[in-house]
């Protein structure tokens, strides 16, 4: 294998617990993305004995995914298309979202062994998901009669705030709308369980966004939004150099002829390249470490390659190359590779392609309860 992510559940481990004790409701770990690169499963097992206690993703696919590995914790669904498995989801007790009244309408239609049970979805700033606000009124309303009718059960209302800063004009609006729409939605004779607007910057920063749950995914692994919490990163992307050259001054590197050493020194040559999640764009910004030592990525980024300057030092092939991981030993972090590539972690981490395998490290509790 060229190259392992290794998966340090330890590390979502401690992020969950962090997060359970800073929530003031419950905790849905959202594991979306296949649990944001991380793997879903393993995530999401390791979250749940953490202190979340229900799962978030975006599809019913990736809900059924978790079914199928025998993941049995309540799930919620959020983005679908009209056409999606909404029979499958209810009889794997997949909750789902609504944004409209099409999507209301197709889950009433299908055919189901029980009432679907929903969580009405509000957009509350981003104009993106769920129903714009003067729809909202309308949805609760057929959500009501639906409910009465049998095909539905509301157990939940939802909005997702577009800014990380709880001061930011957009978190005040978003808080604003939310709690607006929770009236609106009792007004219609709804009163479900679960009312849920913070993700994981809002969890950790603005308490006044909990209500009774918050939804987080980035925190988990060990990615922190607001900026303001220290958390652990839970991926190292490693492999070894395949070879390496000693060069003259002069030296062309790369395709396109894009970069020219400036003495003589050794290259290495690492295999992972953009088809694995390296961004080009970090061509010539970026830096690994080998055997220990920062080295600078020369040239521009190929698909399944790249070349690092490795300066006098000794270095043989079979070297050990950390490209990204907690910084702990000198190596880069996810937020390094992201600012190289002018983008989030999030980009970085969900980006590690199919060809790298995942060594997962079981939680042992290394960072202490209540870490
Ligand atoms: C991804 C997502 C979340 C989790 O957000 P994080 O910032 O990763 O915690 C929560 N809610 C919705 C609707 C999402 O799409």
């Amino acid at each position: 294998m060229n190259a392992v992510l290794e998966i340090d559940l330890d590390a979502v481990a401690a992020n969950t617990r962090l997060l359970a004790a800073r929530a003031t409701g419950e905790l849905m770990a959202v594991v979306k993305a296949d649990g944001f690169g991380h793997g879903a499963a393993d995530v999401a097992r390791t979250a749940l004995a953490h202190g979340a206690t229900r799962l978030g993703v975006t599809g019913i696919g990736e809900a059924l995914a978790l079914r199928a590995e025998g993941v049995g914790a309540p799930i919620l669904s959020w983005l679908n298309t009209l056409d999606a498995d909404v029979s499958g989801a209810v009889r794997h007790r997949v909750e789902l979202a609504v944004p409209s009244l099409e999507h209301l309408g197709t889950i009433c239609r299908a055919p189901r062994p029980v009432p679907a049970a929903i969580h009405l979805h509000l957009d509350v700033g981003m104009a993106r998901d769920g129903a714009a606000p003067a729809q909202w009124a309308a949805l609760c309303r057929a959500a009501a009669r639906a409910q009465r009718r049998g095909d539905v059960r509301v157990v939940g209302l939802m909005g997702h705030l577009g800014c990380a800063d709880p001061d930011d004009l957009c978190t005040r609006q978003g808080r604003t709308r939310f709690a607006w729409a929770l009236e609106i939605a009792r007004g219609a004779g709804l009163r479900p369980r679960h009312r849920h607007l913070a993700a994981t910057a809002a969890t950790l920063t603005d308490p006044l966004a909990h209500h009774t749950m918050s939804r987080v995914g980035a925190g988990l692994v060990g990615i922190d939004p607001s900026g303001t919490t220290a958390l652990h990163a839970a991926a190292t992307l490693r492999t070894s150099l395949v070879s390496v050259r000693e060069v003259p001054a002069g030296t062309v590197v790369g395709y396109g002829h894009d970069h020219r050493t400036t003495r003589a020194t050794r290259l290495g040559l690492v295999p992972l390249g953009y088809a694995d999640g390296l961004p080009r764009a970090a061509s010539d910004r970026a830096s690994v470490v080998v055997a220990g030592h920062r080295c600078p990525v020369v040239g521009l980024i190929s698909m399944d390659q790249l070349v690092v300057d490795l300066g006098r030092r000794e270095v043989s092939p079979g070297a050990p190359v950390t490209v990204f991981g907690t910084g702990e030993r000198g190596e880069p972090t996810l937020t390094e590779w992201a600012a190289w590539s002018g983008t989030l972690p999030h980009e970085i981490v969900t980006g590690v392609g199919l060809r790298t395998a995942r060594v997962v490290l079981p939680a042992r509790h290394a960072y202490g309860v209540g870490a």
